[in-house]
């Protein structure tokens, strides 16, 4: 999308796009942070079958994750 500029008002049209960008900047750390919220899983034996797994999220490996749907 063009913006068009008026002669005289070149600084409101800045100040807008400034606005604007800091605006979109808010949104894209807030989805940054809710991102790093993810549990990152930790290593250890599943509760649910026992095996070893690199990567449990709530004691469950992901294999019994995607079977019981967790
Ligand atoms: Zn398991």
């Amino acid at each position: 999308m063009e913006i068009e500029r008026e002669p005289n008002g070149g600084d409101e049209a800045d100040r807008a796009s400034y606005f604007i960008e800091t605006v979109i900047d808010d949104h894209v750390q807030a989805a940054m942070r809710r991102a790093s919220e993810i549990p990152p899983g930790n290593p250890g034996e599943c509760s649910c079958c026992g095996e070893w797994s690199g990567r449990l999220v709530n004691d469950t490996c992901a294999p019994c994750r995607d079977r019981y749907r967790l």
